[in-house]
């Protein structure tokens, strides 16, 4: 440690004298008042504009763990990087989070929620830790880091500021305030008492206790452009003060692991427990290699992309939350659990390496997802996809909504058969486009029998049931001396284009009278 600094002095090295002490910040934010094993988590994304797959997975986890215990889920928005934010990318979120049905719970007194409505907080703390010589203020240029930094490499040291290279460690009250007499603002570092030859225990609930060299940088806390904490400082205190029980986060932040332990003892506060994912992976089309989802390459590396294309959120949650609690799709094929949500999953259970994205996969959830809903609700989705995303050919799918309804209630009445060619809701409207004329495409290729279609219309009667219509079907067939199914697949190809269509009564039922009698007149 080293001598704290003066109450006048801190209030001028931070340009405000600090609003709160420690001991008014912990009666502000109190321990909360849930029910035993609550969890309080919070997912915290950094409003870039733009939310990865990655994001929603580590959404899931937080908001799973909150709702399995009666627990808190937040929303926190980290934006202390005003150089990277994008106008409108809390809105991406809070859209996203509402349409995977995500909901957080934002108590006022734990808030603000934004970070940069948090100065005074985070002032406040930074006060004590000056005021205690756990903290300091630093001088340094960008130039004298750059300089720093390249004598660091050409000698081959460590790069960063730390021991002897953080030259104003060690500052008398007299030269702090010659600095700021010649009117320079400076950031505050950490007074890094860590010696990397001696290791440090931190905890993560998937890799139990990891231990890394004890950190010796000082890094920066508070940022001297903006007065703005870093991440580090940031997560410290808000952590702390919102109470978070569980901080699930990306990978990439098991490296700073020893330095929130550190800054947590040297606050003499309990960390977190955290929760470090792996990135979500998939096989590269062209290699077959295992690889990281990239932003540029992989439509569905971004969450606009499922709601875009129609994707079932509830089919998208079902299989992130497979991949996140592996046993989740047996137990469900057992009937042990019926959906993600009343399947409790463990903190210790969460891949930390070589989780996969696989679309195939995804299509299949999706598949047996949509076979559950009752065909109200599979409409309404539909129709609300649609409106919002839909092109004009899919506006007029959804106009006459009765309609709509017929069409996709063929094959939905037996649980036992229920069809599974649904994927999305847009794939959906496309795999019945030829219930509306206007996307009918006549199939011109195929070789039909002209006769026995001729034939099939001078008997057909709308108002037959499917064993009336059968028997005529076959009845025509042997006068032809063709089997039945090949008479259905000419009514099939000429009604619908295609080959291959669900029950083909209820198609025609559907269709109705004219329809029917419209096509195969075309044809002929
Ligand atoms: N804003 C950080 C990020 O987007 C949050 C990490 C965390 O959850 O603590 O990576």
């Amino acid at each position: 440690m080293r001598n704290g600094l003066s109450k006048d002095l801190i209030a001028r090295v931070l340009g405000n004298a600090p609003k709160y002490t420690l001991d008014e910040l912990e009666s502000k934010f109190p321990p909360r008042d849930l029910p035993d094993g609550a969890l309080v988590t919070r997912f915290a994304p950094s409003p870039t504009g733009y939310m990865h797959v990655g994001n929603l997975y580590g959404a899931l986890i937080d908001y799973k763990l909150a709702q399995q215990s009666n627990g808190v889920f937040m929303l926190r928005i980290e934006d202390t990087d005003t150089k990277r934010e994008v106008d409108g990318a809390v809105e991406v979120v809070k859209s996203a989070m509402k349409k995977f049905g995500l909901q957080y719970r934002n108590e006022e007194q734990y808030g603000p929620y934004y970070q940069s409505q948090r100065k005074d907080i985070y002032h406040s703390v930074v006060a004590y830790l000056l005021e205690n010589g756990m903290a300091y203020p630093c001088f340094l240029t960008s130039e004298e880091m750059d300089g720093i930094r390249a004598r660091q490499t050409a000698s081959g040291f460590a790069t960063g500021i730390y021991g002897e290279w953080a030259r104003d460690r060690d500052l008398t009250e007299e030269e702090i305030i010659a600095h700021l007499n010649n009117g320079e603002i400076p950031s505050i570092r950490l007074y890094s008492t860590g010696n990397p030859e001696q290791r440090i225990f931190c905890k993560d609930a998937v890799r139990g206790s990891i231990s890394f060299p004890e950190n010796n940088e000082d890094t920066v806390l508070i940022k001297s452009n903006d007065g703005l904490p870093t991440y580090h400082f940031a997560h410290l205190v808000d952590d702390h003060f919102m109470r978070t029980t569980h901080v699930v986060r990306g990978e990439e932040w098991l490296p700073s692991l020893p330095l929130h332990t550190q800054m947590f003892r040297m606050m003499g506060w309990t960390a977190p427990l955290y929760i470090h994912t792996s990135t979500l992976d998939k096989i590269d089309a062209e290699t077959g290699k295992q690889r990281k989802m990239s932003k540029r390459k992989d439509p569905e590396n971004n969450v606009a992309f499922f709601l875009a294309d129609g994707w079932p959120t509830e089919a998208v949650l079902e299989y992130l939350g497979n991949i996140l609690a592996s046993g989740y799709e047996e137990a469900k094929m057992k009937g042990l659990a019926k959906s993600f949500w009343n399947y409790e999953i463990r903190p210790k259970k969460i891949p930390m390496s070589g989780s996969i994205f696989d679309m195939k996969k995804l299509e299949w959830w999706a598949k047996e997802y949509i076979a559950t809903l009752p065909v109200n609700t599979l409409v309404k989705f539909v129709i609300d996809w649609a409106n919002e995303y839909g092109n004009e050919n899919n506006k007029k799918q959804i106009a006459n909504v009765d309609y709509l309804t017929s069409v996709l209630s063929i094959e939905r009445d037996n649980p036992k058969r229920i069809r599974k060619d649904f994927i999305t809701w847009q794939q959906t409207l496309n795999e019945v486009s030829y219930f509306w004329d206007f996307l009918f495409i006549p199939n011109k290729e195929y070789e039909y029998n002209k006769d026995v279609l001729k034939e099939f219309i001078s008997t057909f009667d709308i108002n037959d049931d499917k064993d009336s219509w059968w028997n005529k079907i076959t009845e025509i067939a042997n006068k032809f001396a063709i089997k039945s199914g090949e008479l259905a697949m000419n009514l099939r190809v000429a009604l619908t284009g295609r080959t291959n269509t669900p029950d083909l009564y209820s198609i025609m039922q559907v269709l109705g009278s004219d329809n029917v009698l419209n096509r195969i007149n075309q044809i002929l």
